[in-house]
C-alpha cells in the first residue's frame, strides 16, 4: 500500500537538496544584544526587538506581577470567559498611545489580518493590495472571497491606475480595500502612505496598513506610520500592528474607529474563537506601551545608532538598498555569497541572517540586519569592522 504521508518527505528533501530549507538556529537565554546563538556569543544583528524591550525590567515585572495576580492563562476565548481586565486596559492604553478612538488586541499580528481581512471584505469587492506585502496580509486577503488586484511595489501611479480601472467594473465593486505593508520587511522602505491614503480618498476606498515594522520606530515617539506622515484617522481607517517586534512582547493589534473594533469583537473569527493572550503577554505589552510613552530615548539611539551603521556601510561600499528605516539589507547578488558572508560574520561574532530566493529576486541576495536601540556605540562599530573584514575576505567590497 501507497504511504499517505509520503509527501511529506519528499517535499522536505527537495528542499534540503535546493538549500532552501530553514536551518534553525538556538537561542539559549534571553535576546539581548549579544546572545548565546548555538552556543556562540554574539551580537544580535537580526532581530525584531528593536528597542530591546523584550528584556526592559519593568516589562519582564509586570509579566512576572501578572502571573501571580492573573494566573498563566485566561482560561477562555475573549468574547466567553477570556476577557480579562489587562485585556481591556491594554487595548485602552493602547488607543490612547496611537491617537485612535479604539483600539482591539488579537493573539498575533497573523491573527489580526488573516482575521480582519476577510470581514472587511467578500464577494463582490475588491482588494487592491501592494506586491511586496507580508504573506499574512496575502492569507487574509485569500481567506476572503474578494477579487484581488496588486499594484506595483510602493507605487502611488501604479495604484491609481489599478483604482481607474476598478471604477469600469460591472457590476460595480460593493467595497475597495486598499492595503499596504507601513514599512517592508525585506528592503526597510516606507510606504508612500500619504499619497495611499488620498488615492483611497478620491477613489471611496478604504485604507488598511501593517504598520508592525513602523511601530517604536517610525513618528511622533515610535507612534507609527500614521504619525510619520501626519494623517488622520479619517485618511487611514485601519491601523494593523504588533506587540511582537518593537513592543518586544507578542500579540497582534488593530485601531481605528469605536465602529471598526465592534464590528471585528463580533465578526473577526480570529479573535472569537482562539484563546485570549495569557495575563503576562497582556500586562508585557501594558507596560511596554507604558515605556514607549514615557522613555523617549530608546527611539533617538535607534535612529542615532541607524544612520551611524548606514552611513558607515556606504562609505565601505555595500549596496544598502533603498532603506529609510532600521532595517538595512546589505544586497551582495547570489544566494551562495549571501550564505557565506552570513557565515564568516558569525564566526567573527555577529549574528545576521541571509534572506535569499525565493524570499527576494535570485540576483538581490542580501543579509537583513534590524538596528537595536539597547545596542552601545562600540556594538555598533563592531558590527561593522565584522562586516568590513567580512566584505573583504569574499571581495563583496
Ligand atoms: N505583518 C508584518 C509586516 C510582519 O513582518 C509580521 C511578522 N513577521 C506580521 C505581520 C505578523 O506579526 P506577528 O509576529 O505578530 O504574528
Amino acid at each position: 500500500m501507497r504511504d499517505p504521508t509520503s509527501f511529506l518527505r519528499t517535499e522536505y528533501d527537495e528542499l534540503v537538496h535546493a538549500d532552501l530549507d530553514w536551518k534553525l538556529r538556538l537561542l539559549a537565554g534571553p535576546s539581548t544584544p549579544w546572545s548565546i546563538v548555538d552556543g556562540k556569543k554574539v551580537l544580535m544583528f537580526c532581530s525584531n526587538n528593536y528597542l530591546g524591550l523584550s528584556n526592559h525590567p519593568a516589562v519582564k515585572e509586570a509579566a512576572m506581577e501578572a502571573i501571580r495576580t492573573h494566573g498563566a492563562g485566561s482560561g477562555s476565548v475573549r468574547p466567553i470567559a477570556g476577557n480579562m481586565d489587562l485585556h481591556m486596559e491594554l487595548e485602552r492604553r493602547l488607543a490612547q498611545f496611537k491617537g485612535a478612538e479604539a483600539s482591539l488586541v488579537y493573539q498575533t499580528g497573523f491573527a489580526a489580518n488573516s482575521g480582519l481581512i476577510p470581514q472587511l471584505v467578500g464577494e463582490g469587492d475588491l482588494v487592491v493590495s501592494d506586491e511586496l506585502n507580508h504573506g499574512s496580509i496575502i492569507d487574509g486577503v485569500r481567506l476572503s472571497r474578494a477579487e484581488r488586484a496588486v499594484y506595483k511595489h510602493a507605487d502611488p501611479g501604479d495604484l491609481e491606475r489599478v483604482l481607474d480601472a476598478s471604477e469600469q467594473h460591472s457590476p460595480a465593486y460593493r467595497r475597495i480595500l486598499i492595503i499596504t505593508d507601513g514599512v517592508f520587511s525585506m528592503d526597510g522602505d516606507i510606504a508612500p502612505l500619504d499619497k495611499v491614503s488620498a488615492l483611497g480618498a478620491t477613489h471611496g476606498a478604504m485604507v488598511y496598513v501593517d504598520d508592525a515594522h513602523g511601530e517604536g520606530v517610525l513618528g511622533e515617539g515610535g507612534r507609527g506610520i500614521v504619525s510619520h506622515f501626519h494623517l488622520s484617522r479619517d485618511q487611514v481607517q485601519v491601523e494593523m500592528g504588533t506587540f511582537s517586534k518593537a513592543f518586544g512582547v507578542v500579540g497582534g493589534h488593530v485601531s481605528g474607529s469605536r465602529d471598526l473594533v465592534n464590528f471585528a469583537y463580533n465578526k473577526s473569527r480570529t479573535w472569537l474563537l482562539s484563546g485570549s493572550a495569557p495575563p503576562a503577554v497582556a500586562a508585557a505589552c501594558l507596560a511596554a506601551v507604558d515605556v514607549l510613552e514615557h522613555e523617549t530615548d530608546h527611539v533617538r539611539r535607534l535612529w542615532e545608532h541607524t544612520r551611524r551603521f548606514k552611513r558607515a556601510m556606504a562609505d565601505l561600499g555595500f549596496d544598502i538598498g533603498r532603506s529609510e528605516t532600521p532595517i538595512t539589507p546589505i544586497i551582495v547578488g547570489e544566494s551562495s555569497v549571501a550564505k557565506r558572508l552570513s557565515q564568516r560574520l558569525f564566526e567573527l561574532g555577529l549574528f545576521a541572517l541571509p534572506i535569499v530566493f525565493p524570499m527576494v529576486a535570485k540576483d538581490r541576495a542580501r543579509i537583513r540586519t534590524i538596528m537595536n536601540a539597547a545596542l552601545t556605540v562600540e556594538d555598533v562599530d563592531f558590527a561593522i569592522s565584522a562586516f568590513e573584514t567580512a566584505g573583504k575576505e569574499l571581495s563583496i567590497i
